[in-house]
């Protein structure tokens, strides 16, 4: 058949097929706008997770026990990740298949002594995290996440700005009235790191109720709109000023998850890289009920910069959980190893009109043209990339065809524009077959990114498969 020698990847909705799966793939979002909604940080991704884990009956991996296949397990590190595993009927020799994906997100972290009051605001000073275009996080409504541990040793679990009731926080920009100079700024310096101020109160302490010492304290303190933040959070809290110096604070975007169009094919929302890559990870580890290899699926921490510190991909927490599992059965981890193969699950961009420049059409991947395989990422002349071999693709690929996953392959953009990386590499080192698989999106690292329904669920059948 001559039509048989070229190939183009189909949208999803223009097949047969794929028709009969706008209606499931609808269902599936719905569960993972919620899981988004309720894990805006790595700590509330691996809460949420555990939480479905156990519900499903994992229980914590304890090396001294003797697992039979069907057994399943998971582990958290640190509180910041966390590895689930179904055990497989095949010899652990024979490898495990891993599927990772990561649960942190650009967003804006507090520096240590992070309270100002300027121009009578009180401010927090921001550190952003992960490859953020700054322009686009003023303006917007914000909600503080994160952990501060007390002097006492307890936990402050903070989660503001989330609730119908609940304040959010804000980071100005200039009325286009007065904005003639910093019009002239390029783009990347439109707003700088140290223009990211969040407002966080604008009324002073009242002084006038306080008798004796506390009177005489107060009066000499000079940034009263500061101390009456400081005052209002501690009420709250129970912590002080001081107290930042232990803690992790993230401001994230404050809105839901949203459908995105008339036809509703699209959700809009903070955090799909690479949220809307570990939910369908968690939920093929859950639906894999008696699986030949054994599976570990690892969601992950401090991919966006760089894998660094102990819950990364960069550390040897999940070479280690595996050489556990090797121990657990007796046999040599150096083969389980060399026998293992991994889907590093994570988004790509997808083609966007509005900017054709930045893309080559027939290598970039498509809203609705099913999960991405990028078999390197890298910059330029795939630097810094890991490559994933013909063989390792052909597997991969003949997966998801016995398993109907509508798939697509492509790169992030021109070749000479700019790049990135993900867990791959580090998979790699542990001398594993790996390759990325995940979501396009449109608009990734802005604070509302864009991804599609038919994707989502493509993602979801091809974890599910790889595991299967
Ligand atoms: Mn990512
Ligand atoms: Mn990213």
């Amino acid at each position: 058949m001559i039509k048989d020698l070229t190939w183009n990847y189909p949208h999803i909705a223009e097949t047969d097929e794929g028709k009969k799966q706008i209606k499931k793939a609808d269902s599936f979002c719905e569960e993972y706008k919620k899981f988004l909604d309720r894990s805006k940080t790595e700590r509330e991704c691996v809460n949420t997770a555990e939480i479905m884990l156990v519900n499903a009956g994992y229980e914590p991996f304890d090396p001294a026990k003797k697992y039979k296949a069907g057994d399943k397990v998971y582990e958290v590190n640190r509180g910041k990740s966390i590895l689930a595993t179904t055990w497989g009927s095949a010899d652990l020799t024979e490898g495990v298949r891993i599927n990772g994906a990561h649960i942190d997100s650009p967003r804006l972290d507090l520096k240590p002594n992070p309270v100002v009051e300027h121009g009578e605001l009180a401010q927090f000073k921001t550190h952003y995290y992960g490859g953020i275009r700054k322009y686009q996080w003023v303006t917007v409504p914000l909600a503080m996440h994160g952990t501060v541990i007390r002097k006492d040793g307890t936990a402050a679990t903070i989660s503001l700005g989330e609730e119908e009731d609940d304040p959010v926080f804000y980071i100005s920009d200039l009325l286009p009235h007065l904005s003639q100079t910093q019009n002239e700024r390029k783009l990347s310096e439109g707003i700088k790191g140290e223009e990211l101020n969040i407002i966080i109160g604008s009324l002073p302490f009242d002084i006038a109720g306080l008798k004796g010492a506390d009177a005489k304290e107060a009066k000499e303190i000079k940034s009263r709109i500061k101390l009456n933040a400081l005052k209002l959070i501690n009420e709250k809290y129970d912590i002080t000023e001081r107290d930042f110096a232990r803690a992790e604070i993230e401001f994230v975007p404050a809105y839901k998850a949203k459908d995105i169009g008339f036809d509703r094919s699209l959700i809009g929302a903070y955090g799909h890289d690479d949220r809307v890559c570990a939910f369908p990870a968690l939920m093929a580890e859950l639906a894999t009920k008696k699986p030949y290899y054994t599976t570990v699926t690892v969601l992950t921490d401090k991919e966006e910069i760089g894998s660094y510190g102990n819950t990364g991909l960069n550390s040897c927490y999940v070479h280690d959980y595996i050489a556990f599992l090797a121990q657990n059965k007796s046999v040599d981890e150096k083969t389980v190893f060399a026998n293992s193969c991994c889907l590093s699950a994570d988004v790509n961009s997808a083609y966007d009109p509005t900017f054709p420049d930045v893309f080559e059409e027939q290598n970039s991947s498509w809203l609705n043209h099913g999960v991405v395989l990028t078999k390197y990422t890298g910059a330029r002349g795939k630097s810094g990339a890991s490559d994933a071999s013909a063989e390792y693709m052909a597997k991969v690929i003949d997966i998801m065809d016995r398993a109907k996953v509508f798939w697509q392959i492509g790169e992030l953009g021109k070749v000479d524009i700019g790049g990135g990386g993900t867990i791959a590499h580090y998979v790699a080192e542990m001398n594993i077959d790996v390759v990325d698989l995940g979501v396009p999106v449109l608009a990734m690292h802005s604070p509302f990114e864009v991804v599609s329904k038919l994707d989502v669920y493509n993602t979801y059948l091809a974890f599910k498969a790889f595991y299967e």
